[in-house]
């Protein structure tokens, strides 16, 4: 099935053509005709499947189709998506972004733990999408800054995530305060009792869209992860290209700066790579993956939220540079190779605090990465000890859902980059699982 076979408009078409989408995910296949016909939605399914273009795809045509987005007159909020975390906000805000690109509609992301003044700045202007985390959604509109009496379109994501967090009362008290007259859609990656009365009191009639849970396409894949100390990766990242004579490789990055960083590293050792990431333009962009695809360099370094819509036939290697404080995201990159029943091997590195972040990802895939501890730059006794000497000074402090955390790599070099590593609001501070040791100490 073809994106054209969806009914979608030609605006959009292009803007997915531009993204490098070729076709759609199963959860878009299904959900998007359900949705352009105005009927509510109980979607089954999780990050990583693609719900987020599912929903906002058929939202932003319609909002098109109903003559909104013209730009006459001041915009009416027509769309409310709650969702738990502030992470999940951004990237839902720049998807629609993306998506809806040349159709003139304009959208705001709030939510908790920053100044709330730019946000009622930007609400007061008028928007036609708000993205929000219930907390701070709440706030605001007790404040009287946001109403939601003119919204058309609901949508309740990561609801099993939103209870887990707490934010029940929170949706208890926001959901009054919607127009009976809507369209609502309700997402949830598992379906207990508590979660289907919670969208039985949403929906009216929906249709139900069920999908493989992401964790799935990680069997397919083979997985090994190296234990390293940060600074030793570019080491570790030249060794097993050689060694493994990879010549084709997709490296993740956490950051833009760092994808930059280790395509210098390599070219330096004569191993051609190219960066794509949300600093390059959309052509050195597509160069840079064109020569890839067509094998005239061996390595891609990309950020999460560059690698969107990369899809390299028969694919066989992944690197993990970074380990995503995501689990979902490592499920989404390990995905990009062994594709339509090839063989393909996922390679993470992990630092001495990426440890937790490890131990979210083997959470999801019901899977303990196989460890490759004979290699030439393996974590000591020293290193744990200069780790526990460092402990109180800024690093990363694992996020999962929402806890607050700082930026700071353990070599104290800021690792700026605007995608990850951002808490949810209305969530417990403190991190948890730094100490925990994977494996024995070595000399
Ligand atoms: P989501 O489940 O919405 O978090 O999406 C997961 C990732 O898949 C995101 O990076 C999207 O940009 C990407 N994606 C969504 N739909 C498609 C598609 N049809 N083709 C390729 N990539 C997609």
């Amino acid at each position: 099935m073809k994106f054209t076979d969806l009914g979608i408009i030609d605006t959009i078409l292009k803007s997915l053509h531009a993204e490098g989408y070729e076709k759609p995910t199963p959860i878009q296949q299904q959900a998007i005709p359900i949705l352009l016909k105005g009927t509510d939605l109980l979607g089954c399914a999780q990050t990583g499947t693609g719900k987020t273009a599912a929903f906002s795809i058929p939202i932003l045509q319609l909002l098109h189709e109903r003559g909104f987005g013209d730009g006459k007159g001041k915009r009416t909020l027509k769309v409310l998506i709650l969702t738990p975390t502030r992470e999940l906000a951004s990237q839902i805000g720049e998807s629609i972004r993306v998506y809806g690109k040349g159709l003139n509609l304009t959208h705001a992301v709030i939510f908790g733990g920053v100044n709330q003044n730019p946000q009622v700045a930007q609400m007061r202007q008028g928007v036609d999408i708000l993205v929000a985390t219930p907390g701070r959604l709440l706030d605001l509109m007790n404040q009287g800054h946001i109403r939601l009496d003119t919204i058309d379109f609901f949508v309740l994501d990561e609801a099993d995530r939103m209870l887990d967090m707490g934010f029940i009362h929170d949706i208890n008290r926001i959901l009054p305060k919607l127009p009976k007259k809507r369209q609502s859609l309700f997402f949830s990656a598992t379906m207990p009792l508590s979660i289907a009365n919670l969208a039985n009191s949403i929906l009216t009639n929906p249709e139900m869209v069920k999908v493989d849970p992401v964790s799935s396409t990680a069997e397919k894949v083979k997985q090994e992860v190296y234990h390293v100390v940060k600074s030793m990766k570019r080491n570790l990242l030249k060794h097993v290209i050689h060694e493994k004579a990879m010549q084709q490789v997709l490296v993740f990055s956490r950051t833009k700066h760092g994808a930059d960083r280790i395509t210098r590293e390599l070219a330096k050792a004569g191993i051609p790579a190219s960066a794509i990431h949300g600093d390059k333009s959309q052509g050195a962009r597509e160069k840079a993956l064109a020569q890839f695809k067509e094998r005239k360099i061996t390595v891609l370094v990309a950020t999460d939220i560059a690698a969107r819509g990369i899809d390299i036939d028969s694919l066989q290697w992944v690197i993990n540079y970074d380990l995503p404080n995501e689990p979902e995201s490592y499920v989404h990159r390990i995905g990009r190779t062994g594709r339509a029943g090839a063989s393909g091997t996922a390679i993470s590195f992990c630092d001495i605090d990426e440890r937790p972040y490890l131990q979210d990802i083997e959470k999801l895939i019901k899977l303990k990465i196989p460890v490759i501890a004979n290699h030439p730059f393996p974590i000591n006794e020293r290193d744990e000890a200069d780790h526990e000497a460092n402990k109180g000074k800024p690093k990363p402090v694992h996020n999962r859902g929402g806890r607050q955390q700082s930026n700071n790599q353990r070599s104290g070099k800021s690792q700026s980059s605007g995608q990850n590593r951002k808490s949810g609001d209305g969530a417990n501070a403190g991190g948890g699982g730094e100490k925990r040791k994977f494996f024995k100490k070595r000399r």
